[in-house]
């Protein structure tokens, strides 16, 4: 069975305080639900992403220590392992933390800081190579959607990204469909159009890999889900949970998103 999960990027947000209580109101909650086994998550609690500023990192990490279900990485990092690059981490500094994931292709990192495919590409290479599972964004602007053109821009982008790899390695991504309208906007996709992209994005996985690495592959919807709508469009048949941004900030509603399945 596909794993379900759920994300949460805070992107540049909170202070150092804020961030820690964040955390620990996540870890109380998710203690009373291991505790009690509360049957409103029937098939207990799916994967949980965190991704805090760089900064926290290693503060959000201590708090989480020894939760298995419970993973910390970071929102992007550099394509070389070290050198003169000043003011970048790279996912060696990352792994060697205890960090285990990294937001790679981010739209906000495609549009404000002009990364494209090929360097998405040399990312995610570096990112596998030093042990960390990348968890790599596509999804298209407005005006590819209205004239059509949204699948394939989706589709370049994960032939770009992704499709590079042997069908060993690329089963270890996890791919989030975030179309950029939706992100911070308050508008989000339709269930029927997350599962249509998403249906279309297994398809693409099976004809370049197959049907097992299809199945397997965790697609994740992003761009304003909330604790509202989440439990519409995880229960799409290829919608295997959320990458979460504005909803993530607040404990109790990223909680709800986890119990949404
Ligand atoms: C995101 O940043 O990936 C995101 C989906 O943001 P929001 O949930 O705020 O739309």
């Amino acid at each position: 069975m596909r794993k379900k999960i759920v994300a949460g990027n805070w992107k540049m947000n909170l202070s150092a305080e804020e961030a820690l209580t964040l955390a620990n109101e996540l870890k109380v909650k998710i203690d009373h639900q291991l505790d009690t086994k509360d049957p409103k998550i029937p098939n207990g609690l799916p994967q949980i992403l965190l991704f805090p500023p760089n900064v926290y990192l290693s503060r959000v990490l201590e708090v989480f220590r020894n939760y298995e279900g419970v993973a910390v990485g970071v929102q992007n990092i550099h394509q070389e392992e070290k050198g003169a690059f000043t003011g970048e981490v790279s996912p060696l500094m990352v792994r060697s933390l205890g960090g285990t994931h990294t937001l790679i292709g981010h739209s906000e990192r495609r549009i404000h800081f002009n990364e494209d495919d090929e360097l998405l590409a040399k990312k995610i290479a570096l990112a596998v190579k030093n042990g960390l599972t990348p968890v790599y964004c596509c999804g298209e602007m407005l005006p590819d959607r209205e004239t059509g053109k949204h699948f394939q821009l989706v589709s370049e982008q994960l032939k770009k990204g992704v499709f590079w790899m042997d069908e060993q390695e690329v089963k270890n991504i996890i791919i989030a469909y975030e179309p950029v309208w939706a992100i911070g906007t308050g508008q989000t996709a339709s269930p029927e159009q997350a599962q249509e992209m998403h249906a279309y994005l297994r398809e693409l996985i099976n004809d370049h890999y197959s049907k097992k690495t299809a199945e397997e592959m965790t697609i994740l919807y992003g761009g304003s889900c909330n604790a509202k709508n989440a439990a519409e469009l995880f229960a799409q048949k290829d919608v295997d949970g959320g990458l979460i941004g504005g909803a993530s900030l607040k404990a109790d509603d990223f909680f709800t998103i986890i119990q949404s399945f």
